[in-house]
């Protein structure tokens, strides 16, 4: 008989590079394998159960929606949809939220938005977005085109045009890039995620915001992965204390289920119009009464023990043996190890634990809630696979 992975390997296109693991069930940060062998999740399936696997309450409120009605179309008024509106607007300052159902989706709706508002208050041609090298926007052919990194690029092109890469932490290259374009809008994330868990440097992100005001352009950030608490405030921009003109986000919104949104502020609430864009599933019942609860278990609470657990894998990893650096922004870390990434990756699964990578770092995006002795557990284990493999 064939086995699953085979099966996996004949059936499912050849996009990713599997971890030799099948996990099948979990609850909260421990997840177990097919064999029924136990791990202690460190990448909450890439920033996505906020809450980890299973938990209970999260799963009564998807139930509870999932018997009453599991989709309507945007063509009548749906309640979980208008929640989820309300909370991200009270505890953000936006606006106007459009929902779509994935990362990407919410960085297509932020990209249109800028544009539309260029072509609305600046004219047509300015349609030019700066975003940052190394960034990461999403695998769409625009997300693609935004995204500052050329191997993404390869063998895709001509993508679409009108993107502009300035360098991160350099104010001048970004001020050159706006007077010498006709542009629209500045989008970067603020820690970034697949380029290396690499944190912004406070005063480049003022400086970019104050750019925009003197340029009249918009700023845009994407918090797909450092939003929904993981920076250890609800969205990282409040960590850096910018106010946004648009903010996407996804990944740990829903908890575990698609959804995307796109936040509009001031500036922007009343670009899109009836027509100007859609999505079939956004705004979907399920998906937002999951994100409503993902949300409303996010208080001061959790939030103040995302950036205690934060401080305590910082203090435990900067400076100990084999390991390089320590980078990121509250629960979204990276870790430059002396030896092999790959070979310490293996070693944490062999030992029980599951971080993931970015670039030549093993990252760590364990889910919000999980148990203090499960983190000292994770980071005993990484220090000493560290030190054995340098
Ligand atoms: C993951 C990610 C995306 C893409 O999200 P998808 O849901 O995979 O489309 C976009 N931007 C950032 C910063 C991300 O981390």
């Amino acid at each position: 008989m064939q086995s699953f992975k085979e099966k996996d390997k004949q059936y499912i296109a050849n996009t990713y590079g599997r971890f030799d693991v099948e996990i099948v069930s979990g609850k909260g940060s421990l997840v177990y394998d097919i064999n029924g062998r136990e791990y202690i999740d460190l990448s909450s399936g890439i920033a996505v159960n906020t809450l980890g696997m299973a938990d209970d309450a999260w799963a009564n409120a998807v139930y509870e929606q999932l018997k009453k009605c599991q989709h309507t179309s945007n063509l009548y008024y749906s309640e979980p949809c208008v929640r989820l509106a309300e909370i991200l607007c009270t505890r953000t300052g936006a606006k106007k939220v459009f929902f779509g159902n994935s990362g990407a989706e919410a960085n297509e709706c932020a990209i249109k938005v800028s544009r539309l508002w260029g072509a609305q208050n600046k004219g047509s041609e300015y349609y030019n977005i700066i975003t940052l090298k190394n960034s990461f926007h999403g695998r769409t052919i625009t997300t693609l085109s935004a995204t500052g990194q050329d191997v993404f690029h390869k063998d895709f092109t001509p993508l679409t045009e009108g993107f502009l890469y300035g360098e991160a932490n350099n104010l001048e290259s970004i001020e050159k890039l706006l007077l010498e374009n006709k542009c629209c809008a500045v989008m970067m994330e603020l820690v970034q995620g697949e380029g290396g868990v690499l944190a912004l440097d406070t005063d480049f992100v003022l400086g970019v915001s104050k750019l925009c005001e003197k340029h009249n352009t918009l700023l845009v950030i994407d918090e797909v992965q450092t939003g929904n608490g993981r920076s250890g405030e609800l969205y990282a921009f409040q960590v850096y204390g910018v106010t946004p003109d648009i903010v996407s986000t996804a990944k740990g919104l829903g908890g575990g289920l698609p959804i995307g949104a796109c936040m509009m502020f001031d500036k922007t609430e009343n670009v899109l119009t009836p027509s100007s864009h859609g999505s079939t599933f956004g705004g979907n019942p399920i998906a937002c009464a999951s994100a409503v609860h993902v949300l409303n278990r996010i208080d001061n609470e959790l939030l103040g023990e995302v950036k205690k657990k934060s401080k305590f894998i910082f203090e435990e990893l900067n400076g100990a043996d084999g390991i390089v650096s320590v980078s990121g922004l509250g629960l979204m870390i990276g870790i430059e190890t002396v030896g092999d990434v790959s070979v310490i990756l293996k070693k944490c699964m062999e030992n029980g634990i599951l971080p993931i990578k970015a670039k030549n770092k093993i990252r760590l995006l364990p889910a919000l809630n999980i148990p203090m002795e499960l983190l000292i557990k994770s980071i005993e284990i990484i220090k000493k696979v560290a030190s054995e493999n340098k």
